[in-house]
């Protein structure tokens, strides 16, 4: 509540889109937060602010735990928020506690998880990971020009340290589930097993502009209609790869869009996920297959462009395996999840052994200003993340010794 002030909304949500003077005002808060409980902080190069507690083996490379605190412009108070803000909380209990662990620890703000004011999304963890060049991020520009490099310098939060630069042991991630399944099962912890493939289009279907009153029905071409029998095939699509695929059409464009004039042009975003990147393989095929015979039998043209991919990710069994043991010791229900959504946790799996933990959110509403979390699963959830940490550094230390 006392950070959900940075960026708040009357509706109850927060605005609070990265590297604005909200986002900034945040991020003071956090480090001031960290240095509190005796943390090192330091911010590197794509602003990601890293927070280390030093362990007993500081040879070691950290156990690492975060999330993000920018938010979508009409986001809620939980998204991202919850694992960074549980992650200090874990740091604060251990020093209560004057519990030190072996390993150091490490708490991470990555920026512009959202991708909502620049994209790529998951830039902070992207870069990090090796994924995208500083260049190519600094130079992403938001809808007024204004460039990501040119934000980070002038919130202060340009840093010195090189993106990648120090190994991680390992990467919990707490994150609100963004979806119905913990609540309607009741349960609450999801043991996050990996996320799901994601892939992208953009379709157009070209037809021909032509006068609603004076073309008759078979010798129309209308791009509309052959839009509205591929939005269908594309659900199909996904009812034939149930229940793991899912396929959205979400936005769409029509000209002339006029009243009086048969559409000659559409065109239309197609969202097409599956945990199994084989099964997206032949989900992508169907919608080939089906929008082509569409557009053929109705004398269309059509283009399909893919443009942003994603292939699933699984999660590091060890780490799945702690936070499991974790929930189950704690007496917490729990399931395991793959996550329908991306997160940080994406990029950082693939340079470090990771996974994630879920609670649930009321109806599985997120982005969204009436996001809603029960205060006890937020309890769960930190303590599963704080004993995880434990148990991984644990394992760690009995490892070497
Ligand atoms: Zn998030």
């Amino acid at each position: 509540m006392e950070t959900a002030k940075f960026g708040g909304t009357a509706r109850g949500g927060i605005c609070r889109l990265t590297l604005t003077d909200s986002d900034r005002q945040v991020r003071d808060w956090f480090v001031k937060a960290c240095e509190e409980t005796d943390c090192s902080v330091t911010v590197d190069e794509i602003g990601n602010i890293f927070a280390l507690r030093p362990g007993k083996n500081n040879a070691l490379p950290p156990i690492a735990m975060g999330s993000h605190l920018d938010t979508q412009p009409s986001g809620g108070k939980f998204d991202g928020v919850v694992g960074v803000l549980a992650g200090l909380e874990v740091l604060r209990a251990l020093a209560e506690a004057n519990y030190t662990t072996d390993s150091p620890l490490e708490l991470i703000n990555w920026t512009n998880e959202e991708g909502s004011r620049f994209t790529p999304t998951m830039t902070g963890s992207g870069v990090f990971a090796g994924m995208y060049s500083l260049d190519f991020t600094y130079a992403s520009k938001d809808r007024t020009g204004k460039t990501l490099g040119g934000e980070l310098e002038r919130i202060g939060y340009r840093g010195k340290t090189k993106p990648g630069s120090h190994q991680l042991n390992t990467y919990f991630e707490l994150h609100i589930e963004q979806g119905p399944v913990l609540e309607s099962e009741n349960k609450m912890i999801g043991v996050v097993t990996g996320v799901q493939g994601l892939r992208w289009y953009d379709v157009t279907v070209v037809g021909c502009d032509s006068h609603a009153g004076a073309t008759p029905m078979h010798l129309r071409k209308d791009a509309m209609l052959g839009y509205a029998r591929m939005v269908e095939a594309i659900n199909k699509i996904a009812l034939n790869h149930s229940p793991l695929g899912v396929s959205t059409v979400g936005s769409v464009e029509v000209k002339p869009n006029s009243r009086n004039v048969i559409p000659g042009y559409v065109s239309f975003s197609v969202d097409m996920r599956h945990p199994e990147d084989a099964e997206l393989n032949r989900m992508e095929k169907e919608l080939e297959d089906s929008i082509v015979k569409i557009a053929r039998d109705m004398k269309l043209e059509v283009k399909l462009e893919n443009i942003c991919n994603f292939t699933s990710v699984q999660f590091d069994e060890d780490c799945i395996n702690t936070v499991r043991t974790s929930a189950m010791e704690l007496d917490y229900s729990y399931r395991s999840l793959i996550s329908g959504a991306g997160h940080d946790a994406v990029y950082i799996s693939q340079i470090a052994p990771t996974s994630m933990i879920f609670i649930p959110c009321k109806a599985g509403i997120s982005h969204n200003e009436l996001e809603i979390i029960e205060p006890e699963h937020l309890t769960a959830g930190a303590k599963v993340l704080l004993k995880a940490v434990i148990e991984r550094d644990k394992a760690i230390r009995d490892r070497i010794t």
